[in-house]
């Protein structure tokens, strides 16, 4: 394989955090290479939940008004969500009746193709080569560039991106903090009319505070798993495949919904590196984004903002130290305060957040309740998770 051997920015992992640093690279005259160990367009383990943050995000990252979401047809929008609490209690939300939504709050894709689709969008630059199948190893530092080997080649980098995703993170410790996740296409499940733009969460006592999701998706089909934080789930993670199908044939409400319903693909399970306060996210010329960096959101479990949130700040990092031929070690290592500084707070409070309601169950139903029968609770709280999520003032 051709794989000539220097680049200004080697970008190690073509999920959203990885392209999205790309995009934010493109155009400005740097060579960049983009490396994946797997064939591409890959299947990746997600519920393809694509929240504020994101749809922020990849609007930053839609160059000359040319809107990556608009034209990315494979997605579904999103308008409310529908939550079933552990006391079997059902609310449906629209958010579109508390805001005058100009645009959905949220989306759907399939991993397969989105992913596939951002680095299609970053083909067309003569700068940027990507290399899929090919593992990128030994990565040794050198104060003014990074040699690394790919698939057993010695490159050379000024700088490089690790937005290899949870797969290289070695700490096997964290996993105590992190959560684990299953999840299948499904074909053929029950939808109300009003469900096909909505997201619902089963929160269920044996999993609590994690929950049980389907996202709807286009062409029939849906996406559904299980979503729990480890730290507060004291069966085996083994025990989760079994107890997804026991829940789907006897909740009364997800045997109604699941009563003709087929898999569609396997039941993949995978780790979520939750985020959590003075994570390290740089060192010398090696930047972490998404997943890497252990950037997902701890109290819902959305990745994809975050990695490409991440993603874009370190791409912004990069440009200025480019334009100022500044490498020291001092600017290089400022991306951690960025990045501390654009999610530190958000981590704590959210994990505080999944502390009470896990010690508190009544407070979540109470929660609930006045969601549903009180406008203005539902107003101030709607407003505040989505203008927290906001990503427009960040970056
Ligand atoms: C079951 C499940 C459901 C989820 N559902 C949602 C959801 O609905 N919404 C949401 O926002 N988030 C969800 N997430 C989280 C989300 O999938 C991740 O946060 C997101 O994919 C992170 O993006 P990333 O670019 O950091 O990493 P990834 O998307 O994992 O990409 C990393 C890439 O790096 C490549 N790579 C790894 N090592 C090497 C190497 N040595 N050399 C070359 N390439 C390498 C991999 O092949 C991969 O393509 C879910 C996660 C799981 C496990």
């Amino acid at each position: 394989m051709d794989l000539p051997d220097d680049c200004d920015v080697a970008i190690v992992g073509a999920g959203p955090a990885g392209l999205a640093c790309a995009l934010t690279l493109k155009g400005k005259g740097l060579t960049i290479k983009i490396f994946d160990k797997k064939a591409f367009p890959r299947s990746k383990p997600c519920g393809g939940g694509l929240g504020i943050r994101a749809i922020h995000t990849l609007q930053k990252l839609s160059p000359y008004n040319h809107n990556l979401l608009d034209n990315f047809e494979g997605k579904t929008p999103i308008d409310g969500f529908e939550v079933t609490t552990p006391k079997h209690k059902n609310y449906s939300f629209s958010l579109k009746n508390d805001y005058t939504l100009t645009q959905p709050l949220g989306y759907t894709v399939n991993r397969y193709d989105f992913d596939a689709y951002l680095l299609q969008n970053l083909l067309d630059n003569t700068n940027i080569q990507f290399y899929p199948q090919t593992k990128v190893t030994k990565i040794l530092k050198h104060e003014d560039k990074v040699e690394f080997l790919a698939n057993g080649e010695l490159m050379k980098a000024s700088l490089v991106i690790d937005a290899t995703g949870v797969d290289q993170i070695r700490e096997k410790s964290l996993r105590n903090n992190w959560a684990f996740a299953i999840t299948s296409f499904v074909k053929y499940l029950h939808l109300e009319e009003n469900q096909h733009n909505k997201l619902q969460f089963y929160f269920t006592p044996l999993i609590y505070p994690g929950y049980f999701w389907i996202f709807p998706l286009s062409e029939g089909l849906a996406n559904v798993g299980l979503f729990v934080p480890k730290k507060y789930f004291k069966s085996s993670l083994l025990q989760l495949r079994h107890y997804f199908f026991e829940l789907i044939q006897s909740d009364s409400l997800l045997a109604a919904q699941f009563q003709s319903a087929s898999l569609a693909s396997p039941l993949q399970g995978g780790w979520l590196p939750l985020g959590y306060p003075k994570g390290t996210y740089s060192k010398g010329r090696i930047l972490k984004v998404g997943d890497a960096a252990c950037l997902v959101d701890p109290l819902a479990g959305e990745g994809i903002g975050n990695a490409l949130l991440s993603g874009h700040v370190a791409g912004l990092h990069i440009l200025q130290a480019f334009n100022e031929n500044n490498f020291s070690d001092e600017f290089l290592s400022s991306y951690n305060h960025i990045i501390t500084d654009t999610f530190d707070h958000e981590f704590k409070f959210r994990h505080r957040i999944v502390k009470y309601l896990s010690k508190h169950p009544k407070a979540f139903e109470r929660c609930f309740h006045y969601l549903n029968t009180s406008d203005d609770f539902r107003k101030f709280i709607f407003k505040f998770f989505i203008s927290s999520h906001d990503a427009s003032r960040m970056g």
